[in-house]
């Protein structure tokens, strides 16, 4: 199980390394799956639907073999998203000559995806947030959260924590960040983000920049969910959160987790954090090979059921 990404930076080793990050997601969240990941070292803003559609499935009938319902099942990652998953369900089953829907997941709705996967990695992340907190003895109105990036994973994570009734004092995108003490209108910024295309120019918030003055701020959680070595040996001294849920996958460099881990700050890590996403994904199979496909609620119960006992098992495991 794992993710195919489309970036001019892929590379063998990188596309290993997550490969391996999939197998200990797996295994935190009880997946019956192993880790798996593709990629391929392409430009995609610099091509055209079609061109990437040609792409994909010239790329799909070259590995044809190595994928599949019982041998390896891609999902979305960086630059790939659902038509990408449906051009990769479609040629595999012109290929095997029946419709295969649970040879990807992360597909559209109507072929065969699943209610609540575009949710799950936010809302995994809140999840465990809400269950890190009551450990440290923090109340969800009491804590102030700082996230970074507002895309799938920051910005509905930040929406859902805010509803939770977290104040969500500063949120940022590749260009900046904004900043406000009382605690940001969540859903307003993101109708904001939608139609301006940047944080930036947010009523009643101010700017700052991105990186390390953000993720320096006087808060109580940080919750990176942009892009990997954000927390690093030169800022993890001046973060002061109490809790950094990561909800990125690689936030924190080795050296930094170490730093934070001497001054008591509880770092809960990505392979848990943001393993909601996989698990709905998992899902998504099950309800393929079923041909019963379950409601929203019943995805999230279930979801939520298996995230809060991985972090009960995380959490006994490392005090132990
Ligand atoms: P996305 O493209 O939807 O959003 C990324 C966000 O990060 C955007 O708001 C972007 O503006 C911002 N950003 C980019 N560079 C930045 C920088 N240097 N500083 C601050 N912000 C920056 O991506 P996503 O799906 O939300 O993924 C974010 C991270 O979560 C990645 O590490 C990804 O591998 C990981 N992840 C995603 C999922 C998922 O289901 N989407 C699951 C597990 C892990």
């Amino acid at each position: 199980k794992g993710g195919i990404r489309y970036h001019p930076g892929v590379t063998l080793d990188e596309v290993t390394a997550l490969a391996a990050w999939m197998t200990w997601k797996c295994a935190v969240v009880n997946v019956p799956f192993g880790g798996g990941k593709g990629g391929v070292t392409c430009d995609p803003s610099t091509m055209s639907k079609r061109e990437i559609e040609a792409l994909t499935r010239r790329y799909i009938a070259e590995i044809i073999d190595a994928i599949g319902p019982e041998k390896d099942v891609p999902a979305p990652d960086v630059n790939t998203n659902e038509q990408t998953m449906a051009w990769i369900m479609d040629t595999y089953s012109m290929q095997v000559r029946r419709t295969t829907t649970a040879v990807v997941t992360g597909k559209p709705l109507s072929i065969g995806g699943s209610r609540g996967r575009t949710e799950a990695t936010g809302r995994g992340v809140m999840l465990i947030c809400r269950e890190a907190l009551k450990k440290i003895g923090l109340r969800p109105e009491n804590a102030r959260v700082v996230v970074q990036g507002s895309g799938n994973v920051g910005g509905i994570g930040a929406m859902l924590l805010h509803r939770e009734g977290y104040k969500i004092i500063s949120l940022s995108d590749m260009y900046g960040a904004i900043v406000d003490e009382k605690g940001l209108d969540v859903p307003a910024v993101l109708a904001h983000l939608k139609k301006t295309k940047k944080l930036e120019g947010f009523p009643g918030a101010r700017s700052i920049s991105g990186g390390s003055e953000q993720l320096e701020l006087d808060c109580d959680v940080l919750i990176p969910a942009a892009v990997e070595n954000q927390i690093t040996s030169q800022n993890a001294d001046k973060i002061r959160a109490k809790l950094i849920v990561e909800g990125a996958n690689g936030p924190t460099t080795f050296a930094a987790s170490e730093m934070l881990d001497k001054r008591g700050v509880v770092v809960v890590p990505d392979i848990l954090a943001n393993a909601g996403g996989v698990t709905v994904s998992y899902f998504e199979w099950v309800q393929d090979r079923m041909g019963y496909f379950w409601n929203e609620q019943l995805v999230n119960d279930r979801m939520e059921e298996i995230m809060i006992n991985s972090f009960r098992d995380v959490v006994a495991y490392a005090e132990k």
